[in-house]
């Protein structure tokens, strides 16, 4: 008896077009859908924030893949807890990672933008140059795109921290570890990247208490989640002049609300959440590997811990 084919599910809020016929190059005689409720069941399931109803309704899933790193929007959601989730592992996010950190630190430690306001007045001011012993940047977060990150800022020659849960070793970087070391992380530092997933324990973790030991006239690029940061905090910090600026992806409301004072704030850099975008081919090329290696019975990495939140 032939075996029945592989029933794939497609659930986010983007078209769903390209996202199928990529699928259907790597998996040609599988079933292909898009969900909508009373949709048949799928064994396999590549989501970004599926509502509630999705996973009440597809009981025999055999994993779900989320379209991105973060998994806060899917862990708001009651899943079963035997069935597996798997987040991407960088997919093509850590170049863009890389590149966006090092534009922020650069733009901000070689003064780009003070040139950029000079030279449309016409003014010709040399600065002194930058010695980077000054700028030890700090990381937080060195998992597959901090580390990533970290080893693209260390090839540049600034002295770079990280901080994570469980100590690391990448070339360049110190390590540090734990909420015991994060006092001394934030004292070394200050240019402070943020690459942490969001849990409960990593909520609000910048704020005024925190984002005060850094280093005085501390720099923030936060790419990671806008609900790390209380926000009013950072723009007391900016005005009292601890942070001597900022380069924002990432909100706790987006799209960021016309009147946010981020927005027309002359020291804060607002992108809107594009630091590590999705891409398709990198994407359903990991998505598709992983899938092969479950029917084979193959272990497979990026499995999220639930206990953890990441
Ligand atoms: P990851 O591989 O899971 O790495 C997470 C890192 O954070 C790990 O080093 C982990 O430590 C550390 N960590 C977690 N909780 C911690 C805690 N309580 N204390 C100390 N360290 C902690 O994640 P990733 O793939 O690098 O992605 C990181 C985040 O980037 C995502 O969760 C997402 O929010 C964000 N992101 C943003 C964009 C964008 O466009 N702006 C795009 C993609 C991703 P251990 O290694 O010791 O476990």
């Amino acid at each position: 008896m032939q075996a029945a084919p592989m029933r794939i599910i497609f659930c986010a809020a983007t078209d769903p077009q390209p996202w199928l016929e990529a699928l259907r190059q790597e998996f040609p005689q599988a079933q292909l859908a898009v969900w909508h409720s009373g949709a048949p069941p799928a064994d396999y399931a590549v989501v970004w924030a599926p509502p509630q109803q999705f996973f009440d309704e597809q009981t025999q899933l055999k994993a779900v893949f989320n379209m991105g790193a973060g998994v806060d929007a899917l862990l708001k959601r009651d899943i079963a807890p035997q069935l597996p989730l798997v987040r991407l592992s960088d997919a093509g996010m850590g170049v863009q990672m890389a590149e966006y950190v090092c534009h922020a630190l650069i733009r901000h430690t070689r003064q780009f933008d003070v040139f950029e306001a000079q030279a449309r007045t016409g003014q010709w001011h040399e600065p002194v140059p930058l010695e980077r012993a000054h700028y030890p940047v700090g990381i937080l977060g060195l998992g597959v795109l901090g580390e990533r990150v970290a080893s693209a800022v260390a090839a540049l020659d600034f002295p770079v921290l990280g901080w994570s849960r469980s100590p690391k070793q990448v070339a360049g970087v110190r390590s540090l570890c734990g909420m015991d070391q994060l006092p001394a992380f934030l004292a070394q530092t200050r240019v402070l990247v943020n690459l942490l997933p969001l849990t409960p324990e990593t909520e609000n973790i910048l704020n005024r208490s925190t984002l005060s030991q850094l280093q005085a006239g501390a720099y923030l690029i936060n790419v990671a989640r806008g609900r790390h940061v209380v926000e009013e905090d950072v723009l007391a910090l900016l005005d009292s002049g601890q942070l001597a600026g900022a380069t924002l992806d990432v909100f706790r409301t987006e799209p960021l609300p016309p009147a946010h004072p981020f927005w027309r704030h002359p020291r804060v850099t607002v992108t809107p959440h594009i630091a590590g975008r999705t891409m398709l081919p990198e994407t359903i090329a990991q998505i598709a590997g992983k899938v092969r290696a479950l029917e084979a019975g193959l272990p497979i990495e990026g499995l999220v811990d639930r206990s953890r939140g990441y």
